[in-house]
């Protein structure tokens, strides 16, 4: 259920100069139908941007709506072959892997067609619903094809692939510069942002997190390190449990790594899997399997972290990062793709480039307390300016004006 907050309750955070301009980009938009598509209501990135951005767009009078696509594993491991190729592993896409795709999005289109093909504007998230575009010739409004993900240096076969789907859009955006594409379309750079009044984000009491350090056997005494993460290889949790490992033993640190799954990702169990084995026999390694819906224990756990890691090998955004900033953490970050946006190296925190990386910065931060309380004071400063949610939904409703005006320039960030 997408959240049910006004853009008024957001006001004490982000100033009436911002709610203001909401509703003056918002004014010319009111009544347009508005559809956003994803693969999946909970888990992942895009769901948790969905969540608030949905309810925020209808506040401001907005006719907005959330569509999921329904699939089935034969697609789901197709749509997770398409992620993993896009952020450049090696992937080969049969025929029998694109009809299973392709049949997948007919029977979906069939369903969707009527509101997508009546919608002002169409969102499209991800490759996962791509295809749809195609199947909806009658269109009548704007299609904009968001990617959340590092496409920087994809795999051939699988971009083409892709890109023959998303070339005949009006519009994409894209996280960053880096990731924008040759395409036949305007491309405009968003960054994601998070929810400061999300579950997973507001102001917990201090009983609250002690009582879920209680519940998952974690000292409260002793540093905490998390990594919160969907299990995917690109997130390197076993790159975390390396760098655990190779820190002093004197710090006496407690690792948690921390995710559940999301309902497009058929590769978790595996993942899971290697990393148990990994922790197996490691006392001070907590791995959690959390539900879906684990909003305000993640939140309870990035609280009680010391230092937070996200030590990623590919990354379109990482919110985990923006929220762990917001949570005025000392955060470690893989030096790629979307991290680097929010982590400026020794000012929001730290980026690296390896486990021993992760460790050095681990030690440096552990053994120097004002170090972690600069950092962290500065991060959440950077996300208040920088990726709450105002300033994302200010950017798509005004490139959505633009589209609507034929204002639309390559690459223009508005
Ligand atoms: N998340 C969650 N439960 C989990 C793991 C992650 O709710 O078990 C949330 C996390 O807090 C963040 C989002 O899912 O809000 C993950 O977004 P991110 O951009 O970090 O990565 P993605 O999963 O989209 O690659």
């Amino acid at each position: 259920m997408p959240s049910s907050r006004r853009l008024v309750d957001y006001e004490p955070i982000i100033g009436s100069v911002s709610t203001s301009k909401l509703k003056q980009v918002a004014g010319d938009l009111a009544g347009m139908k508005v559809v956003h598509v994803n693969s999946t209501r909970e888990g992942g990135g895009v769901a948790e941007i969905l969540f608030w951005m949905i309810p925020l767009m209808r506040d401001l009078g907005l006719n907005a709506s959330w569509e999921v696509i329904d699939g089935n594993p034969a697609y789901f491991n197709v749509t997770k072959a398409f992620h993993n190729g896009l952020q450049g592993n090696r992937v080969s896409l049969s025929d029998s892997m694109k009809a299973a795709y392709e049949e997948t999005l007919e029977t979906n289109a069939e369903r969707l067609r009527p509101v997508l093909e009546e919608a002002d504007y169409v969102i499209i998230h991800d490759p996962q619903p791509a295809r749809l575009l195609q199947l909806c010739p009658n269109r009548k409004g704007k299609w904009i094809w968001r990617c959340h993900i590092d496409v920087s240096q994809p795999n051939r076969q699988v971009w083409n692939y892709i890109r023959s789907m998303v070339d005949g859009y009006d519009a994409s955006i894209f996280s960053m510069p880096e990731f924008a594409k040759t395409l036949s379309h305007p491309q405009f750079i968003v960054a994601p942002s998070i929810d400061p009044l999300s579950e997973k984000n507001i102001p917990l009491s201090s009983d609250e997190v002690l009582s879920v350090l209680t519940q998952f056997n974690l000292d409260p005494d002793r540093p905490l390190i998390t990594q919160i993460s969907r299990f995917d290889r690109f997130k390197d949790p076993v790159g975390v449990i390396e760098a655990v490992k190779l820190l002093n033993s004197a710090y006496n640190v407690q690792l948690v790594l921390a995710g559940g799954g999301a309902t497009d990702d058929p590769e978790g169990s595996a993942v899971l899997a290697e990393v148990q084995q990994a922790a197996e026999g490691v006392e001070n390694i907590h791995v959690l399997l959390l539900p879906p819906d684990a909003h305000r224990i993640i939140n309870a756990l990035q609280r009680a972290s010391t230092i937070v890691l996200q030590k990623s090998l590919q990354e379109g955004f990482g919110l985990t990062v923006t929220e762990a900033m917001w949570k005025g953490k000392p955060v470690i970050g893989g030096n790629v793709g979307g991290i680097r946006l929010q982590i400026h190296n020794s000012h929001t925190g730290y980026l690296v480039d390896s486990p021993e990386g992760a460790t050095l910065r681990m030690h440096n931060l552990l053994a120097r307390p004002e170090l972690m309380t600069r950092l962290g004071t500065t991060a959440r400063q950077f996300v208040l300016e920088n990726f709450l949610c105002n300033r994302q939904l200010r950017e798509y409703m005004t490139l959505m004006l633009g589209l609507k005006r034929g204002l639309a320039n390559h690459l223009m960030a508005s």
